[in-house]
């Protein structure tokens, strides 16, 4: 285990992965400084319990001699490691890990990890309530609320922690070490951090870099890149496939989910697909994984229908918020990427009016075109990616000009027909007019409500 005690730790960044890393080194008796580069004021709400706890707090950049006098580094999956200041200190060979590899040093009993450009948190969301339902002492973290370093005191040796994680965290591991490790689908996204699709992809991959042959990971048949890892694991390899049979894992086939744990084993049904209440192709795709990853932890077949058929969507993904005057509302507001969109535009047959747009991440949106010409009536651009959406499918859709939600929400409501869909699906992160996707879809939840007259949502 790391020692911590004495030791000078410094925390890089301080977002909420970050300030839970520097509160739980401090507990554990570390010398710890935080460093951000936003400002005191921007910093305010979390400066005091840093300060309480005896923390010292550098803001508004990085002092290179902060980083000089430390024994380890914890950086925050938001901070690039090509931040000079990190780079400099990693060629002095001082060990720089993020958020997730402490916890792992940490983190007792057994790991299941869920990796993927899209579908992360739904998946995660779906496995912790499978093994929850099952019995199984089961905490659940990462990416999806509390951090995982935030998980150790509970863990205990027969506890499965299931975590959300992504490319940034997994980008800074050495032994974070699954026992069983999913991956959704590996499609371009944040390639204006990580450079290129190879190098993104090959951060996914780093989930089962410290399996060995009695770990388990679970790949998409289906997805090219990810498929692709199998040849780099050293774990068994199990699939899932929308579109035929596995050797080992689910499948779907004759309507149902099926699923497989051996080549030479028999197929067993888990369910009906109309039993899954979520929409969606990409859904089924969830819905597969998380059967293959709780088959693998021995969650009974019964077990496994009956949380599923319990689930509910997670806000924010392909959410359904309203139907008024005959049209459908749905807010998929974390739909950021260009997949995410295609998955949600793909969930209906035709009559879409689609809001897009929001802070472009060097995307390529002419991968849309086929969709939107047939399924598509009418594009509504927001943002500040609004020019280059524009200019990238122009000719392809009908496209109007909102720049903001507001009037989106109001020139696609005005249009659309009875039995047609407003949904929002922006492939755009949402930084450059909201605080994040969560408030862009609240923002579009209380703008379809406000067309009612009535709250369709609350939320706290
Ligand atoms: P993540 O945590 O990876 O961002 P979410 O479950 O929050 O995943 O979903 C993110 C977005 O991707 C939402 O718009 C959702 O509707 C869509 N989505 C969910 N599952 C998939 C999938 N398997 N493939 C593609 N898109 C998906």
């Amino acid at each position: 285990m790391l020692e911590l005690k004495g030791k000078k730790v410094l925390v890089v960044g301080l977002g909420k992965s970050g300030l839970a890393a520097a509160l739980f080194l401090r507990r554990r008796g570390a010398h710890v400084t935080v460093s951000d580069v936003r400002s005191a004021e921007a910093l305010a709400k979390d400066i005091p319990a840093l300060l309480d706890e005896g923390i010292m707090v550098e803001t508004g950049g990085h002092g290179l001699l902060t980083f000089r006098r430390q024994d380890l580094i914890v950086v925050s999956p938001g901070v690039p490691l090509n931040t000079p200041e990190l780079a400099q200190v990693k060629s002095f060979g001082l060990p720089v890990i993020g958020e997730l590899e402490l916890a792992a040093r940490f983190l007792k009993g057994r790991t299941l990890a869920i990796t993927g450009s899209n579908g992360k948190t739904t998946t995660t969301a779906l496995v912790g309530e499978i093994l929850g339902k099952a019995g199984i002492p089961t905490l659940v973290g990462g990416n999806i609320g509390v951090p995982v370093v935030g998980l150790i005191d509970q863990s205990t040796d027969e506890t499965w922690s299931v975590l959300e994680v992504s490319s940034f965290q997994l980008e800074t591991t050495e032994r974070f070490h699954p026992s069983i490790a999913v991956i959704l689908n590996i499609t371009p996204d944040h390639l204006d951090r990580h450079g290129s699709f190879e190098n993104y992809a090959r951060a996914k991959e780093r989930i089962f870099a410290a399996q060995d042959e009695h770990d388990c990971v679970v790949l998409n048949a289906d997805n090219a890149r990810a498929a692709e890892a199998a040849a780099r694991s050293a774990a068994k390899v199990y699939w899932f496939s929308i579109e035929h049979p596995v050797e080992q894992g689910a499948w779907v086939e004759d309507g149902f989910v099926v699923y497989r744990p051996a080549s030479d084993a028999s197929v067993k049904s888990i369910m009906p697909l109309r039993g899954i209440p979520l929409k969606g192709a990409h859904n089924v795709e969830n819905v597969l994984a998380a059967v293959c990853a709780a088959r693998l932890a021995d969650v009974p077949a019964e077990v496994i229908r009956q949380a599923i058929e319990g689930f509910q969507a997670v806000e924010h993904r392909l959410e359904y918020v309203a139907t008024i005057n005959g049209v459908e509302y749905y807010n998929d507001s974390k739909a950021t990427n260009v997949d995410a969109t295609a998955k949600a535009v793909a969930s209906f047959l035709s009559g879409i009016h689609l809001i897009l747009g929001g802070k472009d991440k060097g995307s390529d949106y002419t991968q849309l075109a086929q969709l939107l010409r047939a399924r598509v009536r009418a594009v509504y651009t927001i943002g500040s990616a609004a020019a280059k959406i524009e200019s990238q499918l122009r000719g392809i859709v009908s496209i109007l000009s909102c720049e903001t939600l507001e009037n989106a929400v109001s020139a696609a409501a005005s249009a659309a027909r009875p039995g047609e869909v407003v949904l929002l699906a922006p492939a755009c992160s949402s930084f450059d007019q909201f605080e994040n996707y969560e408030q862009r879809g609240r923002v579009f939840k209380e703008l379809v409500s406000e067309r009612r007259g009535w709250k369709v949502w609350q939320n706290g």
